[in-house]
Order: structure tokens, then C-alpha cells, then sequence
């Protein structure tokens, strides 16, 4: 029998109390006798973070990023859950790749990580890939994307957000009209008319999430906009969410926090794809997370070896890091700046997204009887990120150099401590959730 009493921490940043975990769930405090007593004081528990968004690079792409690297990464940055997305090579467009990443997943012992399905094979964008078969093995796969390509054919588009719905899957759009954004480097702005970069148009985004709101609602679908990076992209959701449509949407923390003015370095760390915008952007972003028009943080943690980056910015890979400083950039840009509250994010990083991945033993309220997955967090520390210090095997963070506020100090898996200190701790034993039928 494991046991731990947590002892006087804000649970979802209210009043201070202790927690009880027997045997990986929340437990009434009378049977916490002969538990492993964790300081807690001027901690924040939330529930473990769950992401939608994260490119474990397994397999095919080992060099860049590991199931167990990445996972080892989602620990220390307080995730409990992980969405592998379908790029790998070979993409996960069948059963057997998806079941391949799931028993990485489990055998690693980090993170739950959930394997994405493609929507298209190849992610060829030309016919549809095995939706059924991967929503019915043993992955269990509810999200569907092509992520990295855009689902541009709109009658593949209405067909897979059609297929989906016979299991209450999404499907989450990378949304980039292809041909506006050929040859595109950078947001296509000021900056990039100094830079004589080729601009990437809000409008590239902003089109394909406007065909796609309307598609959905046609259908009667689920929609998951993935990296929202636009004002206009925050106006159209909000009009969508007015008329009823099943749309949610996502903001990566680096969209929240970094401007395409960063990109006049020429560093290409802060090449991304959507890329980094202006500040009217973040802050509309920002207040689109507040107000819940977007629902989630999804990282886009999106790991390249060193030799993909420290290269002309021409020719490097797009893409940045994120497991380890997610819930940092949160606190920094929304916390602190009184736009949200712990509760909010709670909500925004762990429940929302494990409903949408209908993860029903994720996301929960550190309530008796729950599956016990917490993360603790310091919100009083500052630190520097350092990406040489970090367990992705990625040095590819925008956010290098940087003082952030907030330090993981523990994060609990199935109630088994996989971070203890601030440092990785011991794997847990691999559990089957949905298998178990378990909360
Ligand atoms: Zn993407």
C-alpha cells in the first residue's frame, strides 16, 4: 500500500489543506496513519497538467525527442497526460503505430501519453486514414490531426469531422491555408517588410478556421482549433461559440508570451510555425484564455535536434519546446498579470483538455475518490531557464535566459511521485485508465 499526506497546500490556489493519497487516489484524511508525510506550505496543488499538443518525435525522429525523454520532460513540467501528435515517421495513421507509441507510453512510466491518430494517411492529405480502427485499439485514440499539415481538401475535412462523431472523437485542425503561406519565414507584417522576410498572413490562418467553424456546425461535429495566434483567429472562435458550434480552441504558451520583433535576431529559436506575432495579438490572445473563448494551453512542445536550429534562419526547422515551461509562462503572463486565477488554470491546463481527450480520470477537483494526479507548484520561486538543464532532449526554448516565475516542485502520477524536489523521482507502474474504467 502507497501512502502520502501532502500537508498544507493551496488546493487550486484557495485555502490551505492537507491531502491524503492511498493507493494512487484521494482519500479522507482519518486514514492517513503511517503515510509519508510532503511539506506543502506556500505550494499551489492544481491537478496534473494534461496537454493536447506535444510532438514526442517516437518513432522515427529519436535524435529530436524519445517516448521517454519526452515524457520525462511532461513530468517535470507537472503534466500527467501527454497527446503524442501523428508525425512521427512513420506517422501514426494506423492501429499499430498508435498502440506502438501507447506501450512506449506505458512502459516509459512518466506521463499518461495518449497517441494522436492522423487524419490523413501519410498526413498526405489525400484520403482518410484508419480513424475506426485506431479510436477501437488499444490506444484508445479520441483526437484526430494532421498537425503540421492543414487538412486543406474541405470534403476530407467534412468526412473526418463526419467519421468522428460515431465515437465522440475531434478532430484539431493545424490551420494554414497552404498556398498563402508558401515560402513563408515569418508573421507577415511591419518586421517582415524590414526584414524582406516572406510573411505569413494572419488571413492564411483565420480563412481555414472560418471554413472550418462552418463545416463543423454543418455536420454537427466536434472542432479543436489548434495554436490559435491571431486577433482575427480569437474574433472568429468567439462568433462561432455564439451560434453553437462545437468548437474549442488552443494557445501555446510561447503566444502568449513572444512577438514577432524577437525574429529581427535572426535566432532561429523563435522560428515557429504559426508564427510569433504582434503584441495586439498576444493580447488578444490573452484576453481570449481569460474569457474563455480559447479553452486550453496546449504546448506544441516540439523538440529538433541542434543541428536543425543553429543554422540559417532560411533553412532551420520550425518548432520550440515547451513541456518544462508551460505552466511558468502561464503564471507569468496570466496569473501575475491578474487575468486569471488558479482556478482558471486549473481549468485551462488540466480539466478542459482532459475532457476534451475525454480523459475522464484526468482533470479532476483533488477531490475524494479521484485519481490521484497533481502536480505541486512554488509559485514564489523565480529561476532562469536553462534548456541544458532540461530532460527534453530539445535545446530549442524561446525562452533560454529568461527569469520566469513558478518552479514544479512535485507532480504525482496514479499517486506515485514521478517528480519529488524538483527533480525527476521513479517511473510509476504502468496503469491502463480506461481499461480500468477508472475516475
Ligand atoms: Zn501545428
Amino acid at each position: 500500500m502507497s501512502k502520502y499526506l501532502i500537508k498544507g497546500a493551496a488546493v487550486l490556489g484557495g485555502e490551505s489543506a492537507d491531502l491524503l493519497i492511498v493507493d494512487g487516489r484521494f482519500a479522507p484524511l482519518e486514514e492517513s496513519q503511517g503515510a509519508t508525510e510532503i511539506s506543502a506550505e506556500g505550494l499551489v496543488a492544481l491537478p496534473g497538467l494534461v496537454d493536447l499538443h506535444t510532438h514526442l518525435r517516437e518513432p522515427g525522429r529519436e535524435d529530436a525527442e524519445t517516448v521517454l525523454t519526452g515524457s520525462q520532460a511532461a513530468a517535470k513540467g507537472g503534466f500527467t497526460a501527454v497527446h503524442a501528435m501523428a508525425n512521427s515517421m512513420p506517422v501514426a495513421d494506423t492501429a499499430g503505430v498508435v498502440e506502438q507509441v501507447y506501450r512506449l507510453g506505458q512502459e516509459a512510466g512518466w506521463t499518461e501519453v495518449r497517441p494522436v491518430g492522423a487524419v490523413t494517411v501519410g498526413l498526405a492529405g489525400q484520403r482518410l486514414a484508419e480513424l475506426g480502427a485506431m479510436a477501437d485499439s488499444r490506444a484508445r485514440v479520441r483526437l484526430f490531426s494532421d498537425d503540421g499539415m492543414c487538412v486543406w481538401d474541405p470534403v476530407l475535412m467534412r468526412r473526418a469531422l463526419e467519421y468522428v462523431k460515431a465515437f465522440d472523437g475531434v478532430v484539431a485542425q493545424h490551420a494554414q491555408e497552404p498556398r498563402l503561406t508558401e515560402g513563408a519565414q515569418m508573421n507577415e507584417g511591419a518586421v517582415s517588410a524590414v526584414l524582406g522576410l516572406q510573411g505569413w498572413p494572419a488571413v492564411a490562418e483565420e480563412s481555414i478556421i472560418a471554413r472550418d467553424v462552418l463545416l463543423a456546425q454543418h455536420v454537427d461535429s466536434r472542432l479543436h482549433v489548434c495554436h490559435v495566434s491571431t486577433a482575427g483567429s480569437v474574433e472568429i472562435i468567439r462568433w462561432a461559440k455564439a451560434r453553437g458550434v462545437k468548437v474549442t480552441a488552443e494557445v501555446t504558451p510561447h503566444h502568449l508570451l513572444l512577438t514577432d520583433e524577437l525574429v529581427r535576431s535572426y535566432d532561429p529559436v523563435f522560428k515557429v510555425n504559426p508564427p510569433l506575432r504582434t503584441s495586439e495579438d498576444v493580447q488578444a490572445l490573452r484576453l481570449a484564455l481569460a474569457d474563455g473563448t480559447i479553452d486550453v494551453v496546449g504546448t506544441d512542445h516540439a523538440p529538433h535536434p541542434s543541428e536543425a536550429k543553429e543554422c540559417e534562419w532560411a533553412q532551420a526547422a520550425m518548432g520550440m519546446t515547451g513541456l518544462e515551461t508551460a505552466l511558468s509562462v502561464v503564471q507569468h503572463t496570466m496569473v501575475e498579470t491578474g487575468l486569471m486565477s488558479w482556478q482558471q488554470v486549473a481549468k485551462v491546463t488540466s480539466q478542459t483538455p482532459a475532457r476534451i481527450g475525454q480523459l475522464p480520470w484526468q482533470g479532476g477537483s483533488l477531490s475524494i475518490g479521484e485519481s490521484a494526479h497533481l502536480v505541486l507548484l512554488d509559485p514564489a520561486a523565480r529561476w532562469t531557464v536553462d534548456p541544458k538543464a532540461m530532460a527534453t532532449k530539445g535545446r530549442n526554448s524561446p525562452f533560454a535566459g529568461l527569469e520566469l516565475p513558478g518552479r514544479v516542485i512535485a507532480t504525482f502520477l496514479n499517486g506515485h511521485p514521478t517528480v519529488l524536489d524538483g527533480e525527476l523521482n521513479t517511473p510509476a507502474q504502468p496503469v491502463d485508465a480506461a481499461a480500468s474504467g477508472g475516475r
